[in-house]
Protein backbone atom coordinates (compact mmCIF):
# COMPACT_ATOMS: atom_id res chain seq x y z
CA UNK A 1 0.00 0.00 0.00
CA UNK A 2 1.32 3.84 -0.92
CA UNK A 3 1.81 5.46 2.00
CA UNK A 4 -0.11 8.93 3.11
CA UNK A 5 1.59 12.35 2.45
CA UNK A 6 4.01 13.34 3.04
CA UNK A 7 5.07 9.74 3.70
CA UNK A 8 5.29 8.95 0.31
CA UNK A 9 7.31 12.17 -0.67
CA UNK A 10 9.75 11.68 2.16
CA UNK A 11 13.05 9.51 2.23
CA UNK A 12 11.80 5.40 2.65
CA UNK A 13 14.46 5.04 5.27
CA UNK A 14 13.01 7.73 7.44
CA UNK A 15 9.35 6.37 6.88
CA UNK A 16 10.38 3.41 7.99
CA UNK A 17 12.79 3.37 11.23
CA UNK A 18 10.67 3.95 14.64
CA UNK A 19 12.18 7.28 16.13
CA UNK A 20 14.85 7.93 18.61
CA UNK A 21 13.44 8.08 22.10
CA UNK A 22 15.65 10.67 23.69
CA UNK A 23 14.03 11.44 26.73
CA UNK A 24 14.62 14.87 28.55
CA UNK A 25 13.01 17.00 31.07
CA UNK A 26 13.08 16.25 34.87
CA UNK A 27 9.83 15.75 36.60
CA UNK A 28 9.24 15.18 39.99
CA UNK A 29 9.82 11.68 39.68
CA UNK A 30 12.73 9.77 40.85
CA UNK A 31 14.73 10.08 37.31
CA UNK A 32 17.09 7.17 37.10
CA UNK A 33 16.36 6.50 33.47
CA UNK A 34 19.24 8.15 31.58
CA UNK A 35 22.55 7.90 33.56
CA UNK A 36 22.54 11.55 34.68
CA UNK A 37 24.74 12.74 37.07
CA UNK A 38 22.50 13.36 40.45
CA UNK A 39 24.56 16.24 41.43
CA UNK A 40 23.78 19.93 40.28
CA UNK A 41 27.04 21.23 38.76
CA UNK A 42 29.29 23.00 40.89
CA UNK A 43 27.79 26.42 41.29
CA UNK A 44 27.11 28.73 38.55
CA UNK A 45 24.59 30.54 38.81
CA UNK A 46 21.22 29.14 37.52
CA UNK A 47 23.02 25.78 36.81
CA UNK A 48 20.13 23.95 38.62
CA UNK A 49 18.66 21.51 36.26
CA UNK A 50 22.03 21.24 34.31
CA UNK A 51 23.06 17.78 35.68
CA UNK A 52 19.42 16.58 33.64
CA UNK A 53 19.02 16.23 29.72
CA UNK A 54 16.75 19.01 28.80
CA UNK A 55 13.48 18.31 26.53
CA UNK A 56 13.83 17.31 22.70
CA UNK A 57 11.66 20.22 22.13
CA UNK A 58 11.61 22.65 24.99
CA UNK A 59 7.52 23.21 26.05
CA UNK A 60 8.00 27.09 26.95
CA UNK A 61 10.19 27.85 23.98
CA UNK A 62 7.95 26.14 21.94
CA UNK A 63 5.17 28.08 22.99
CA UNK A 64 7.42 30.93 23.36
CA UNK A 65 8.28 31.15 19.41
CA UNK A 66 4.30 29.86 18.50
CA UNK A 67 3.57 33.21 19.83
CA UNK A 68 6.39 35.20 18.04
CA UNK A 69 5.61 33.66 14.76
CA UNK A 70 1.88 33.65 15.47
CA UNK A 71 1.80 29.87 14.99
CA UNK A 72 0.93 27.18 17.21
CA UNK A 73 3.55 24.68 18.81
CA UNK A 74 2.64 21.26 16.74
CA UNK A 75 3.68 23.45 13.56
CA UNK A 76 7.11 24.24 14.88
CA UNK A 77 10.09 22.68 14.99
CA UNK A 78 13.20 24.65 16.93
CA UNK A 79 17.11 23.63 16.20
CA UNK A 80 20.32 25.35 16.41
CA UNK A 81 19.46 28.43 13.73
CA UNK A 82 17.74 28.06 10.93
CA UNK A 83 20.73 26.05 9.05
CA UNK A 84 19.56 23.04 11.09
CA UNK A 85 16.21 23.33 9.98
CA UNK A 86 17.70 23.22 6.21
CA UNK A 87 19.43 20.89 6.79
CA UNK A 88 17.06 18.06 8.40
CA UNK A 89 14.79 19.49 5.71
CA UNK A 90 16.89 17.90 2.96
CA UNK A 91 17.89 14.75 5.50
CA UNK A 92 14.20 14.19 6.04
CA UNK A 93 12.93 14.38 2.27
CA UNK A 94 16.04 13.83 -0.54
CA UNK A 95 16.93 10.72 -1.06
CA UNK A 96 21.37 10.55 -2.30
CA UNK A 97 21.59 10.44 -6.25
CA UNK A 98 18.32 10.59 -6.84
CA UNK A 99 16.03 13.55 -5.92
CA UNK A 100 16.83 17.60 -6.69
CA UNK A 101 16.32 21.05 -4.99
CA UNK A 102 15.72 23.62 -7.28
CA UNK A 103 17.49 27.25 -6.01
CA UNK A 104 17.42 30.66 -7.53
CA UNK A 105 21.00 32.40 -7.56
CA UNK A 106 22.30 34.28 -6.36
CA UNK A 107 21.03 33.31 -3.07
CA UNK A 108 22.27 31.71 0.86
CA UNK A 109 24.83 29.14 -0.13
CA UNK A 110 23.61 26.69 2.54
CA UNK A 111 21.08 25.32 0.63
CA UNK A 112 23.58 24.18 -2.50
CA UNK A 113 25.69 22.81 0.85
CA UNK A 114 22.92 20.40 2.52
CA UNK A 115 22.39 19.35 -0.99
CA UNK A 116 25.52 18.66 -1.77
CA UNK A 117 26.50 16.77 1.27
CA UNK A 118 22.98 14.89 1.65
CA UNK A 119 23.90 13.78 -2.28
CA UNK A 120 20.73 15.44 -4.23
CA UNK A 121 21.02 17.17 -7.16
CA UNK A 122 20.95 21.08 -7.64
CA UNK A 123 18.46 23.27 -10.31
CA UNK A 124 19.44 26.85 -10.34
CA UNK A 125 16.98 28.95 -11.65
CA UNK A 126 18.95 32.16 -11.74
CA UNK A 127 17.44 35.73 -10.48
CA UNK A 128 16.75 38.24 -13.43
CA UNK A 129 19.45 40.90 -13.71
CA UNK A 130 17.12 42.84 -11.38
CA UNK A 131 17.50 40.00 -8.93
CA UNK A 132 13.12 39.64 -9.52
CA UNK A 133 12.49 35.75 -9.59
CA UNK A 134 12.51 34.40 -13.46
CA UNK A 135 8.51 33.54 -12.31
CA UNK A 136 7.37 31.62 -15.64
CA UNK A 137 10.84 29.70 -15.76
CA UNK A 138 10.99 28.52 -12.27
CA UNK A 139 7.38 27.42 -13.11
CA UNK A 140 7.83 25.70 -16.01
CA UNK A 141 10.78 23.84 -14.14
CA UNK A 142 9.00 22.87 -11.43
CA UNK A 143 6.51 21.36 -13.65
CA UNK A 144 8.95 19.69 -15.98
CA UNK A 145 11.86 18.74 -13.20
CA UNK A 146 11.46 14.88 -12.07
CA UNK A 147 12.12 13.95 -8.20
CA UNK A 148 11.78 17.73 -7.41
CA UNK A 149 11.69 17.86 -3.79
CA UNK A 150 12.37 21.34 -2.45
CA UNK A 151 12.05 24.40 -3.97
CA UNK A 152 14.41 27.15 -1.90
CA UNK A 153 12.87 30.88 -2.01
CA UNK A 154 14.76 33.41 0.03
CA UNK A 155 12.50 36.23 1.02
CA UNK A 156 13.86 39.05 1.55
CA UNK A 157 16.97 37.08 -0.72
CA UNK A 158 20.45 37.02 0.53
CA UNK A 159 22.75 38.92 -0.67
CA UNK A 160 20.04 40.93 -3.31
CA UNK A 161 18.05 42.19 -0.58
CA UNK A 162 14.92 41.80 -2.66
CA UNK A 163 11.45 40.08 -2.09
CA UNK A 164 9.20 38.22 -4.14
CA UNK A 165 6.45 40.55 -5.04
CA UNK A 166 3.77 37.81 -7.03
CA UNK A 167 1.88 35.10 -5.87
CA UNK A 168 4.80 32.85 -7.43
CA UNK A 169 4.41 30.66 -4.17
CA UNK A 170 1.09 30.38 -4.03
CA UNK A 171 1.36 28.83 -7.89
CA UNK A 172 3.71 26.28 -6.79
CA UNK A 173 2.62 25.41 -4.03
CA UNK A 174 -0.34 24.00 -6.20
CA UNK A 175 1.55 23.44 -9.44
CA UNK A 176 3.45 20.68 -7.41
CA UNK A 177 1.78 18.76 -4.35
CA UNK A 178 4.55 16.39 -3.98
CA UNK A 179 7.13 19.11 -3.48
CA UNK A 180 8.01 21.30 -0.37
CA UNK A 181 8.33 25.12 -1.10
CA UNK A 182 10.53 26.39 1.54
CA UNK A 183 10.65 29.46 2.37
CA UNK A 184 13.73 31.07 3.82
CA UNK A 185 12.56 34.34 5.94
CA UNK A 186 15.60 34.55 7.71
CA UNK A 187 15.33 38.85 6.85
CA UNK A 188 11.68 39.16 7.52
CA UNK A 189 11.80 41.67 10.08
CA UNK A 190 13.80 44.15 8.33
CA UNK A 191 10.98 43.76 5.51
CA UNK A 192 7.60 45.41 4.22
CA UNK A 193 6.49 42.04 2.85
CA UNK A 194 3.96 40.20 4.78
CA UNK A 195 5.40 36.45 6.30
CA UNK A 196 4.07 32.92 4.33
CA UNK A 197 3.75 31.68 7.84
CA UNK A 198 -0.13 31.80 8.43
CA UNK A 199 -0.31 30.31 4.61
CA UNK A 200 1.75 27.32 5.70
CA UNK A 201 -1.92 26.50 6.81
CA UNK A 202 -3.63 26.85 3.52
CA UNK A 203 -1.05 25.04 1.99
CA UNK A 204 0.11 21.47 2.89
CA UNK A 205 3.74 21.34 1.05
CA UNK A 206 4.66 24.69 2.45
CA UNK A 207 7.23 25.27 5.11
CA UNK A 208 9.12 28.70 6.44
CA UNK A 209 11.68 29.28 8.17
CA UNK A 210 12.86 31.73 10.38
CA UNK A 211 15.92 32.49 12.84
CA UNK A 212 16.50 34.44 16.12
CA UNK A 213 20.37 35.13 14.73
CA UNK A 214 19.77 38.27 13.20
CA UNK A 215 16.77 40.49 14.01
CA UNK A 216 17.08 39.17 17.34
CA UNK A 217 20.99 39.52 17.94
CA UNK A 218 21.48 35.93 19.24
CA UNK A 219 23.09 34.88 16.32
CA UNK A 220 26.10 32.90 18.94
CA UNK A 221 23.04 31.55 20.73
CA UNK A 222 22.13 29.47 17.62
CA UNK A 223 18.19 29.83 17.53
CA UNK A 224 15.85 29.14 14.44
CA UNK A 225 12.74 27.02 13.24
CA UNK A 226 10.96 25.77 10.65
CA UNK A 227 7.36 26.09 10.39
CA UNK A 228 4.72 23.67 8.46
CA UNK A 229 2.04 21.42 8.36
CA UNK A 230 2.40 19.20 11.84
CA UNK A 231 2.84 16.19 9.29
CA UNK A 232 6.40 17.81 8.36
CA UNK A 233 6.97 18.69 11.22
CA UNK A 234 6.28 15.16 12.74
CA UNK A 235 9.02 12.98 10.22
CA UNK A 236 11.56 16.20 10.45
CA UNK A 237 11.46 15.47 14.49
CA UNK A 238 12.61 12.02 13.66
CA UNK A 239 15.86 13.48 11.71
CA UNK A 240 16.71 16.25 14.50
CA UNK A 241 19.75 14.82 16.53
CA UNK A 242 18.58 14.44 20.30
CA UNK A 243 18.62 17.55 22.57
CA UNK A 244 19.39 20.25 20.34
CA UNK A 245 18.22 23.05 22.55
CA UNK A 246 20.84 23.23 25.56
CA UNK A 247 19.30 24.35 28.81
CA UNK A 248 21.65 27.85 28.97
CA UNK A 249 20.16 28.43 25.27
CA UNK A 250 16.56 27.99 26.33
CA UNK A 251 17.45 30.20 29.12
CA UNK A 252 19.26 32.79 27.01
CA UNK A 253 16.29 32.77 23.92
CA UNK A 254 13.34 33.50 26.67
CA UNK A 255 15.18 36.25 28.28
CA UNK A 256 15.73 38.20 24.79
CA UNK A 257 12.43 38.18 24.10
CA UNK A 258 10.99 39.22 27.00
CA UNK A 259 8.35 41.97 27.05
CA UNK A 260 10.81 44.32 28.44
CA UNK A 261 13.10 43.06 25.62
CA UNK A 262 10.42 43.29 22.69
CA UNK A 263 10.32 47.15 23.65
CA UNK A 264 14.02 46.99 23.07
CA UNK A 265 14.63 45.61 19.81
CA UNK A 266 11.71 47.25 18.41
CA UNK A 267 13.74 50.57 19.16
CA UNK A 268 16.45 49.14 18.08
CA UNK A 269 14.93 48.40 14.82
CA UNK A 270 13.65 51.50 14.21
CA UNK A 271 17.34 52.73 14.42
CA UNK A 272 18.62 49.59 12.62
CA UNK A 273 16.28 50.36 9.57
CA UNK A 274 16.88 54.44 9.44
CA UNK A 275 20.44 53.65 9.10
CA UNK A 276 19.70 51.30 6.15
CA UNK A 277 18.10 54.30 4.79
CA UNK A 278 21.24 56.44 5.53
CA UNK A 279 23.71 53.96 4.44
CA UNK A 280 21.89 53.15 0.95
CA UNK A 281 21.51 57.13 0.57
CA UNK A 282 25.27 58.03 1.40
CA UNK A 283 27.11 55.09 -0.17
CA UNK A 284 26.19 56.19 -3.33
CA UNK A 285 28.44 59.09 -2.68
CA UNK A 286 30.98 56.88 -2.71
CA UNK A 287 33.86 57.16 -5.20
CA UNK A 288 34.27 53.20 -5.24
CA UNK A 289 30.28 52.72 -6.11
CA UNK A 290 28.97 51.81 -9.38
CA UNK A 291 25.62 50.70 -7.70
CA UNK A 292 24.06 50.57 -4.51
CA UNK A 293 20.75 48.58 -4.74
CA UNK A 294 17.42 48.76 -2.55
CA UNK A 295 17.17 45.88 0.07
CA UNK A 296 14.68 44.70 2.31
CA UNK A 297 17.06 43.22 4.86
CA UNK A 298 19.73 44.58 7.02
CA UNK A 299 22.07 44.74 4.24
CA UNK A 300 23.24 46.48 1.11
CA UNK A 301 24.87 44.93 -2.42
CA UNK A 302 26.86 47.14 -3.77
CA UNK A 303 28.17 47.04 -7.30
CA UNK A 304 32.24 48.13 -7.06
CA UNK A 305 34.26 50.23 -9.23
CA UNK A 306 37.73 50.62 -8.12
CA UNK A 307 38.19 47.83 -6.11
CA UNK A 308 42.10 47.81 -5.38
CA UNK A 309 41.78 50.92 -3.44
CA UNK A 310 38.75 50.11 -1.79
CA UNK A 311 40.28 47.24 -0.53
CA UNK A 312 43.23 48.73 1.02
CA UNK A 313 41.12 51.59 2.68
CA UNK A 314 38.93 48.93 4.08
CA UNK A 315 41.12 47.02 5.64
CA UNK A 316 43.38 50.08 6.45
CA UNK A 317 40.28 50.98 8.71
CA UNK A 318 39.64 47.10 9.70
CA UNK A 319 36.63 47.20 8.25
CA UNK A 320 35.58 43.76 6.87
CA UNK A 321 32.53 43.23 3.95
CA UNK A 322 31.32 40.22 2.50
CA UNK A 323 33.49 39.41 -0.96
CA UNK A 324 31.47 37.83 -3.95
CA UNK A 325 33.25 39.49 -6.45
CA UNK A 326 34.80 36.32 -7.78
CA UNK A 327 31.25 34.84 -8.60
CA UNK A 328 29.00 37.60 -8.31
CA UNK A 329 31.02 40.30 -9.26
CA UNK A 330 29.50 42.22 -6.09
CA UNK A 331 30.11 42.67 -2.45
CA UNK A 332 27.49 42.87 0.40
CA UNK A 333 27.59 45.00 4.03
CA UNK A 334 25.60 44.82 6.45
CA UNK A 335 24.11 47.34 8.57
CA UNK A 336 25.62 48.12 11.72
CA UNK A 337 25.46 50.28 14.79
CA UNK A 338 25.39 54.30 13.67
CA UNK A 339 29.17 54.27 14.71
CA UNK A 340 30.34 50.98 12.62
CA UNK A 341 28.60 52.35 9.67
CA UNK A 342 30.12 56.02 9.91
CA UNK A 343 33.60 54.01 10.02
CA UNK A 344 32.56 51.65 7.06
CA UNK A 345 31.29 54.96 4.93
CA UNK A 346 34.87 56.94 5.60
CA UNK A 347 36.54 53.86 4.26
CA UNK A 348 34.63 54.13 1.07
CA UNK A 349 35.67 57.71 1.04
CA UNK A 350 32.23 59.20 2.24
CA UNK A 351 32.52 62.07 4.65
CA UNK A 352 31.00 62.16 7.52
CA UNK A 353 28.93 64.44 9.73
CA UNK A 354 30.56 63.79 13.06
CA UNK A 355 27.18 64.12 15.49
CA UNK A 356 28.63 63.10 18.87
CA UNK A 357 25.52 61.87 21.15
CA UNK A 358 23.60 64.42 23.23
CA UNK A 359 25.06 64.98 26.69
CA UNK A 360 22.00 63.56 28.48
CA UNK A 361 21.76 63.14 32.39
CA UNK A 362 18.84 61.63 34.16
CA UNK A 363 18.42 61.24 37.71
CA UNK A 364 15.24 59.95 39.60
CA UNK A 365 15.57 60.98 43.25
CA UNK A 366 12.95 59.69 45.98
CA UNK A 367 12.81 60.52 49.52
CA UNK A 368 10.36 60.48 52.77
CA UNK A 369 10.06 64.45 51.50
CA UNK A 370 10.17 64.51 47.64
CA UNK A 371 9.96 62.64 44.42
CA UNK A 372 11.65 64.35 41.48
CA UNK A 373 12.34 63.14 38.01
CA UNK A 374 14.76 65.46 36.32
CA UNK A 375 16.07 64.68 32.77
CA UNK A 376 18.78 67.39 31.00
CA UNK A 377 20.48 67.55 27.64
CA UNK A 378 23.20 69.70 27.50
CA UNK A 379 23.42 69.32 23.76
CA UNK A 380 19.11 70.65 23.11
CA UNK A 381 17.40 73.16 24.87
CA UNK A 382 13.98 72.85 22.81
CA UNK A 383 12.41 71.32 25.88
CA UNK A 384 12.48 72.94 29.31
CA UNK A 385 9.26 72.12 31.36
CA UNK A 386 8.95 72.06 34.90
CA UNK A 387 7.11 71.66 37.71
CA UNK A 388 7.73 72.18 40.89
CA UNK A 389 4.31 73.22 42.56
CA UNK A 390 6.31 76.37 43.56
CA UNK A 391 5.18 79.00 40.44
CA UNK A 392 8.19 81.46 41.21
CA UNK A 393 10.66 78.47 41.72
CA UNK A 394 9.35 76.85 38.11
CA UNK A 395 10.07 80.41 36.59
CA UNK A 396 13.32 80.57 38.19
CA UNK A 397 14.09 76.93 37.28
CA UNK A 398 12.87 77.47 33.26
CA UNK A 399 14.84 80.95 33.46
CA UNK A 400 17.99 78.76 34.27
CA UNK A 401 17.50 76.03 31.76
CA UNK A 402 16.92 79.37 29.01
CA UNK A 403 19.53 81.03 29.49
CA UNK A 404 22.12 78.15 30.17
CA UNK A 405 21.06 76.41 27.33
CA UNK A 406 19.93 73.18 28.56
CA UNK A 407 17.06 71.72 27.54
CA UNK A 408 15.37 70.28 31.50
CA UNK A 409 12.36 68.44 31.86
CA UNK A 410 11.70 68.32 35.73
CA UNK A 411 9.15 67.67 38.00
CA UNK A 412 8.52 67.08 41.73
CA UNK A 413 6.14 65.76 44.04
CA UNK A 414 7.34 67.09 47.30
CA UNK A 415 5.69 67.85 50.74
CA UNK A 416 4.72 71.60 50.02
CA UNK A 417 2.22 71.76 52.95
CA UNK A 418 4.92 71.63 55.38
CA UNK A 419 6.73 74.73 53.40
CA UNK A 420 9.00 74.59 50.37
CA UNK A 421 12.37 74.26 51.32
CA UNK A 422 12.21 70.34 50.70
CA UNK A 423 11.18 70.83 47.46
CA UNK A 424 13.28 73.93 46.38
CA UNK A 425 16.51 72.23 48.02
CA UNK A 426 16.08 68.56 46.72
CA UNK A 427 15.29 70.03 43.02
CA UNK A 428 18.33 71.62 43.31
CA UNK A 429 20.34 68.76 44.59
CA UNK A 430 18.56 66.73 41.77
CA UNK A 431 19.59 69.21 38.86
CA UNK A 432 23.21 69.28 40.25
CA UNK A 433 23.06 65.34 39.90
CA UNK A 434 21.81 65.28 35.87
CA UNK A 435 23.98 67.86 34.50
CA UNK A 436 26.79 66.07 36.27
CA UNK A 437 26.11 62.83 35.03
CA UNK A 438 25.56 64.74 31.65
CA UNK A 439 28.87 66.81 31.24
CA UNK A 440 30.85 62.88 31.84
CA UNK A 441 33.94 63.26 31.16
CA UNK A 442 33.92 67.11 30.28
CA UNK A 443 35.28 66.39 27.50
CA UNK A 444 35.31 69.62 25.28
CA UNK A 445 33.13 71.64 27.68
CA UNK A 446 34.23 75.42 28.98
CA UNK A 447 34.58 74.98 32.19
CA UNK A 448 34.69 78.07 33.64
CA UNK A 449 31.94 80.79 33.00
CA UNK A 450 31.98 84.93 33.75
CA UNK A 451 29.55 86.95 33.55
CA UNK A 452 31.35 90.35 34.36
CA UNK A 453 29.65 92.96 35.78
CA UNK A 454 27.60 95.26 33.93
CA UNK A 455 25.80 98.97 33.94
CA UNK A 456 22.09 96.83 33.95
CA UNK A 457 22.61 93.94 35.93
CA UNK A 458 23.07 93.77 39.29
CA UNK A 459 24.11 90.30 39.37
CA UNK A 460 27.95 89.17 39.41
CA UNK A 461 28.53 85.41 39.36
CA UNK A 462 31.53 83.28 38.75
CA UNK A 463 31.14 79.65 38.22
CA UNK A 464 34.02 76.54 37.66
CA UNK A 465 32.78 73.46 36.90
CA UNK A 466 35.74 72.04 38.94
CA UNK A 467 34.31 68.35 40.46
CA UNK A 468 34.46 70.42 44.33
CA UNK A 469 31.72 71.81 45.50
CA UNK A 470 31.85 75.37 46.84
CA UNK A 471 29.25 78.13 47.10
CA UNK A 472 29.23 81.85 48.35
CA UNK A 473 26.41 84.20 47.96
CA UNK A 474 26.76 87.79 49.17
CA UNK A 475 23.73 89.89 49.14
CA UNK A 476 20.73 91.49 51.34
CA UNK A 477 16.85 90.92 50.58
CA UNK A 478 14.76 93.64 51.26
CA UNK A 479 11.65 91.16 52.15
CA UNK A 480 11.53 87.48 52.89
CA UNK A 481 9.07 86.01 50.18
CA UNK A 482 8.60 86.03 46.86
CA UNK A 483 5.04 84.37 46.34
CA UNK A 484 5.40 81.27 48.29
CA UNK A 485 9.55 81.29 47.41
CA UNK A 486 11.00 82.22 50.58
CA UNK A 487 13.81 84.08 49.67
CA UNK A 488 16.56 82.60 52.21
CA UNK A 489 16.29 79.62 49.74
CA UNK A 490 17.55 81.61 46.50
CA UNK A 491 21.21 80.99 48.24
CA UNK A 492 20.12 77.46 49.35
CA UNK A 493 19.26 76.44 46.00
CA UNK A 494 22.56 77.17 44.23
CA UNK A 495 24.60 75.91 47.33
CA UNK A 496 22.22 72.60 46.65
CA UNK A 497 22.83 72.67 43.31
CA UNK A 498 26.91 73.76 43.92
CA UNK A 499 27.21 70.11 45.62
CA UNK A 500 25.70 67.55 43.44
CA UNK A 501 27.23 69.20 40.28
CA UNK A 502 30.51 69.66 42.12
CA UNK A 503 31.41 73.41 41.11
CA UNK A 504 32.32 76.60 42.49
CA UNK A 505 29.69 78.96 42.39
CA UNK A 506 30.11 82.73 43.83
CA UNK A 507 27.68 85.44 43.61
CA UNK A 508 27.43 88.62 44.37
CA UNK A 509 23.90 90.82 43.85
CA UNK A 510 23.06 93.72 44.35
CA UNK A 511 19.40 95.83 44.48
CA UNK A 512 16.22 96.65 46.19
CA UNK A 513 13.65 94.24 44.68
CA UNK A 514 13.88 90.92 46.36
CA UNK A 515 11.92 89.51 42.95
CA UNK A 516 14.84 91.05 40.98
CA UNK A 517 17.17 90.30 43.06
CA UNK A 518 16.60 86.47 42.87
CA UNK A 519 15.95 86.53 39.10
CA UNK A 520 19.23 88.13 38.47
CA UNK A 521 20.87 85.49 40.86
CA UNK A 522 19.10 82.44 38.63
CA UNK A 523 19.92 84.52 34.83
CA UNK A 524 23.45 85.26 36.08
CA UNK A 525 23.99 81.68 37.42
CA UNK A 526 23.05 80.39 33.50
CA UNK A 527 24.79 82.89 31.58
CA UNK A 528 27.72 81.48 33.71
CA UNK A 529 27.12 78.11 33.05
CA UNK A 530 26.01 78.30 29.40
CA UNK A 531 29.58 78.42 28.52
CA UNK A 532 30.66 76.26 31.02
CA UNK A 533 28.42 73.35 29.55
CA UNK A 534 29.01 74.33 25.98
CA UNK A 535 30.90 71.71 24.13
CA UNK A 536 33.82 72.42 21.48
CA UNK A 537 36.07 69.54 20.82
CA UNK A 538 37.73 67.50 22.81
CA UNK A 539 40.05 68.98 25.04
CA UNK A 540 40.17 68.42 28.98
CA UNK A 541 40.61 72.27 30.03
CA UNK A 542 42.56 71.42 32.81
CA UNK A 543 46.23 70.69 32.92
CA UNK A 544 45.57 67.92 34.65
CA UNK A 545 43.64 65.79 31.98
CA UNK A 546 40.94 65.54 34.05
CA UNK A 547 38.43 67.56 35.70
C1 LIG B 1 21.77 33.88 8.30
C2 LIG B 1 20.88 33.06 7.46
C3 LIG B 1 20.38 31.83 7.87
C4 LIG B 1 20.93 31.14 9.09
O1 LIG B 1 20.29 31.44 10.24
P1 LIG B 1 20.73 30.71 11.59
O2 LIG B 1 19.47 30.68 12.35
O3 LIG B 1 21.79 31.54 12.21
O4 LIG B 1 21.22 29.35 11.26
C5 LIG B 1 19.47 31.17 7.10
N1 LIG B 1 19.07 31.69 5.93
C6 LIG B 1 19.55 32.85 5.48
C7 LIG B 1 19.09 33.37 4.18
C8 LIG B 1 20.47 33.56 6.21
O5 LIG B 1 21.00 34.68 5.72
Amino acid sequence: MMPAWPENIARKAIVDFAAYSARGGSTSALHLDANESPYAPPPVRGAEGYNRYPEQQPPALLQRLSALYGTTPDRLMVGRGADEAIEVLLRTFCEDRQDNILICSPTFGYYKTCAQIQGAGIIDVPLTETYQWDTTKILETAKSAKNLKVIFLCTPNNPTGTIIQDDLVEQLCQLCPNTLIAIDEAYEEFSSAQSYISKTQTFQNLIVMRTLSKAYALAGVRGGVAIADPRIIRLMLKVLPPYPIARPVEDAILAALSPAAMSTHAARLDEWLAERERMFTELQKSPFIEKVWPSEANFLLIDVRDDQNLMRELSRRQVKIRDYRSTTGHMRISIGSPEENSIALQAFGVSVEEKRPDRIGEIHRKTKETDISVRVNLDDATTIKTDTGIGFYDHMLESLAKHGNFGLILTCKGDLEIDAHHTVEDCALALGAALKEALGDKAGIGRFGFVMPMDETQARVAIDLSGRAAMTFKGDFPTDHVGEFPAEMCPHVFESLAQTLGAAIQIDVEGENTHHMIEASFKGVARALRPALARSGTDIASTKGVI
